[in-house]
């Protein structure tokens, strides 16, 4: 029997896992899969460690299944594909550890309270995060779970970077800048230092999937980033506006009568690439589109992108690499060739062809500052976390 780890990342509508065996101090992925369209039309999928579907299962148009439920099922199925190993311990991605939480920790059910209260910082993501969580916690109660924070790898921000302008009787609620996507940022800074030089100096990183972000880095730390005190601020989304002036929200309410749950809707669900667009959130769907709508909305996406790296820089003071990640970072050529284009005035010089072709490094060898391209890995992270974790936990008990 192996040992093994499992991650959970639960988002709104899915419910990605992996399992990762360790091998001579490496971690190596055994299975991965999901369940996906949750509240609409359930689909299981599951693929071996090359990556091949191994079996796919639909609940068609069954909006009852739960995260609780889906859990429930994962783990009735991953061990009659695993025989050979022992899940030792699950891993979770947790959008938001608040102040308190600024490393991985093992969750008991006074922990899972602590994380309960933050859904208000992160009403829409939380939530889904937890339920696993809750659910395996009163069905294994010994299974040793630890929370991985999105938030956590911005701890280390200068205070003035985490601050708004508001007054002390505010931001003592908690109200400040965050951050997130820290486990895909921390992934690409670990890998980031060994594939060249300049890439251990101050580097940007554009996190451009579905939810995108930037992170000024400087020696694998965080020192600033696009995202604040939620998952809304920054760059436009998929689906989300980005930043905006907080004067829109109250001509909103004030002049066209929208309510809360209005103004969440539209924020979160009705803006970004599709809202601008009217067409779709998808950047595939936008590049195939001659519609000036899909125009705009890639242009607005670019030249936001080019305006953050700007201030970003600014933080940095200066610019080594940036390195592009995410769906829309490690595939779109038309994004990263924008993006790299109108950041020429930094010394960057776009290599075409490597673009095109899909290349690691997309820079030339003249360029004052390199572009790569990485492609992400969060679970990797969840798992090492979740591993030292239990790891140090035996050697507290040992000792
Ligand atoms: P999530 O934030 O949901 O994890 P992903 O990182 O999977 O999102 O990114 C999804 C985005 O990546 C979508 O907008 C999708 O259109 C885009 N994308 C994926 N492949 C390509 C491609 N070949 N060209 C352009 N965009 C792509």
């Amino acid at each position: 029997m192996q040992d093994a780890i499992s991650v959970i990342n639960a988002g709104s509508s899915s419910l990605k896992f992996s399992v990762f065996s360790e091998q001579a101090g490496t971690l190596r992925r055994v299975l991965a899969g999901s369940i996906k369209g949750l509240g609409v039309s359930p689909r299981f999928l599951v693929s071996d460690e090359s990556g091949r579907t191994m079996e796919t299962k639909d609940w068609p148009n069954d909006a009852s299944l739960s995260h609780e439920d889906a859990t429930r099922f994962l783990f009735e199925d991953i061990p009659t594909r695993l025989r050979d190993y022992r899940i030792q311990a699950v891993g979770h991605r947790v959008v938001h550890g608040g102040e308190h939480y600024v490393a991985p920790v093992r969750v008991d059910s006074d922990v899972l309270g602590k994380l309960e209260a933050l859904i208000p910082l992160a009403p829409l993501h939380q939530p889904h995060n937890l339920a696993p969580i809750r659910m395996i916690l009163s069905s294994a109660p010994d299974l040793p779970q630890v929370a991985c924070f999105d938030t956590a790898f911005h701890h280390t921000q200068a205070r003035v970077e985490q601050a708004f302008a508001l007054p002390p009787s505010i931001t003592a609620h908690g109200v400040r800048r965050y951050g997130f996507h820290g486990l895909s940022y921390q992934y690409i800074a670990s890998v980031m230092a060994q594939r060249d030089k300049a890439l251990a100096g101050r580097v940007v990183v554009l996190h451009l999937g579905n939810g995108a972000s930037m992170c000024a880095i400087r020696g694998g730390s965080s020192v600033a980033t696009t995202m604040s005190f939620t998952a809304l601020d920054g760059l436009p989304m998929g689906t989300r506006c980005g930043a905006l002036d907080p004067g829109v929200l109250l001509y909103l309410m004030e002049e066209l009568k929208m309510d809360v749950g209005q103004v969440r809707n539209l924020l979160y669900h009705q803006s970004g690439l599709l809202g601008v667009s009217g067409i779709s959130s998808d950047m595939r769907t936008l590049e195939a589109s001659d519609a000036e709508g899909a125009k705009e909305a890639i242009n607005l996406f670019t030249y936001s992108i080019n305006r953050q790296l700007g201030a970003l820089v600014a933080t940095l003071g200066g610019l080594d690499a940036i390195v592009f990640t995410a769906g829309i970072g490690e595939n779109s050529i038309l994004v990263r060739d924008r993006v790299c284009r109108g950041a020429a005035w930094l010394g960057l010089e776009l290599d075409e062809a490597a673009n095109r072709d899909g290349a690691s490094c997309i820079s030339t060898a003249a360029s004052k500052v390199q572009a790569w391209v990485i492609p992400t890995d969060e679970e990797v992270v969840i798992a090492d976390h979740t591993r030292r974790n239990i790891a140090d936990a035996r050697l507290g008990s040992d000792t």
